[in-house]
């Protein structure tokens, strides 16, 4: 076996994924069919709890010096209301990065750590047996491992090729977006979107850059996405919208999106995994994709580690579908609310002013805003109190911050009580006795996602604990 794990696809996901793996030593391999990084741009906006998750693993800066911080409000079908006060977050806003910069920063991360990266390597066919997986590629070449991840995009391979249902719903709506030089002058631009917007939230034409404006319409109807638009489609649908084409001319680059909407069956068949946009896709509506395939990845991470090193419990794999299938299903169902939301007809237009009133209530708007970010989630572990399951904030310590304490990504067991110990999983948990630390509990069991996994104070319940997610000691 040369490989421990082959990730099919070097996305977000597929990069994020790379990184959590080599920081348990997996041997990985990230297989990605481009040579170059995509002609379009999407600017992205990272929500709290990816950017949390970045300042985890100590890549935050690096992401802060390309990408630009704005406030956490406007999230939710982009209604217009600020974000809640006193937010639970050392990180509460929005960063804006454009996708090919954010893939560019976690892939240098995951070489850095040691993962190989080939480029203009197409995944085409693979078999697994009791042993591994054997992974076809575009030439011919066969490649063997442990385990395959699919982080191969929307039109997943690897999805496909598993047999694994995609329920959902198909495109109904696209929309065409570019960059572009427009020869209309920038005041009657600006008075005719601000018209437009107020009835059709899929409509803008924004500068972006000296000269050059990101265009955004709706389109004449559904087609083949793999074929690009023209700039001609632009034309004929800006006038169609707007009653002028704006002048455009030059265009940068020209891309298409949909809302279709699905959600992968199962998450795991055997030795092959599925995550980002492979196992979820919906609307782009609140900016979510690219953050739930990241916390995929972050989720999924060490415990196909903990499985290839040989210390997994034998159902810890099995709770990452159990897991991020409910999380992806409840952002499919955002999203299918808020594309309601941006309906031009009167029922919705309706519900939209009636959901604006009421997210000037603290708790309404608190709860849309958590759920879009992510840092609302509570993974089921069973009866507890209220942070189990949930994610653990930045909090200070005696010895800096909570998240620098997580950077290699280990469990961590945080001990106000100064009498608990990790015993025979130090190897693989980390023991902090604080005292000064600002928690709600004794002491918290934290595991390498940064999610609580356990609270108490009793020896022999934290050890059953540690089983449970950690496997056996080692002594
Ligand atoms: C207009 C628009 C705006 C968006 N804005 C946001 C936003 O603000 N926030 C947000 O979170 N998300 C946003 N998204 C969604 C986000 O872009 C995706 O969810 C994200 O790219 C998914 O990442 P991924 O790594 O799972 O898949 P991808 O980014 O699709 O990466 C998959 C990779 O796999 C490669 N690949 C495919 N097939 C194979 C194969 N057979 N073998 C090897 N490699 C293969 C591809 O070349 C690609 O590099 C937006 C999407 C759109 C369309």
């Amino acid at each position: 076996m040369h490989f421990d794990v082959i990730i099919a696809g070097c996305g977000p996901t597929g990069a994020m994924l790379a990184a959590e793996l080599r920081l348990h030593d997996v041997r990985v391999l990230v297989l990605e069919k481009e040579t170059e990084p995509p002609s379009y741009v999407r600017i992205v906006g990272l929500h709290i709890r990816s950017i949390e998750l970045m300042a985890m693993r100590g890549l935050l800066e690096r992401i802060l010096e390309r990408g630009r911080r704005r406030p956490a409000g406007a999230y939710f079908a982009a209604i217009d209301k600020p974000a809640p006060e006193g937010l639970d977050s050392a990180y509460a806003y929005l960063l804006g990065i454009p996708q090919p910069v954010i893939v560019h920063l976690l892939e240098e991360h995951a070489v850095e750590l040691g993962a190989q990266i080939r480029h203009g390597c197409a995944v085409v066919g693979f078999a697994q047996d009791d042993d591994g997986v054997t992974v076809e590629l575009a030439d011919g070449e066969r490649l063997r491992s442990r385990y395959l991840v699919g982080c191969d995009g929307a039109r997943s391979t690897v999805r496909k090729l598993l047999g694994v249902g995609f329920p959902g719903e198909p495109s109904r709506n696209e929309t065409l977006m570019g960059e572009m030089a427009v020869g209309a002058p920038q005041d009657e631009i600006a008075a005719k979107v601000s018209e437009l917007r107020e009835t059709d939230r899929r409509f803008s034409l924004a500068p972006a850059g000296v000269g050059v404006y990101r265009v955004v319409v709706p389109a004449a109807g559904v087609s083949d996405r793999a074929a690009p638009p023209t700039l001609e489609d632009f034309r004929r649908q800006l006038s169609a919208v707007a009653g002028t084409d704006f002048g455009v001319h030059s265009p940068r680059w020209l891309s298409r999106f949909g809302d279709a909407t699905r959600l992968a069956e199962r998450y795991r068949v055997g030795r092959v995994l599925l995550a980002g946009d492979a196992a979820h896709i919906h609307p782009p509506i609140g900016g979510q994709g690219l953050n739930l395939g990241v916390q995929d990845a972050v989720n999924l991470g060490w415990k196909l580690a903990a499985q290839v090193r040989g210390w997994a419990p034998e159902t810890l794999l099995d709770t990452y579908h159990a897991e991020r299938h409910p999380v992806a299903e409840d952002v499919l169902d955002n999203t299918r609310a808020q594309m309601e939301l941006l309906s031009a007809e009167p029922g919705p237009r309706a519900v939209r002013r009636l959901l604006t009133e009421l997210m000037d209530f603290e708790e309404v708007n608190r709860h849309l805003l958590e759920k879009i970010t992510a840092i609302g989630i509570r993974y089921d572990f069973g009866a507890g109190p209220d942070l189990l399951g949930r994610r653990l904030p930045d909090i200070d310590l005696k010895e800096g911050r909570l998240y620098g304490l997580l950077r290699r990504g280990r469990g961590l067991l945080l001990d106000r009580t100064g009498r608990l110990t990790v015993g025979g999983w130090s190897d693989r948990v980390d023991h902090l006795a604080d005292p000064t630390a600002a928690l709600d509990a004794p002491c918290v069991l934290l595991r390498p996602d940064g999610h609580v996994a356990w609270i108490g104070d009793d020896q022999r319940d934290l050890d059953d604990h540690l089983s449970r997610w950690f496997g056996r000691p080692t002594t």
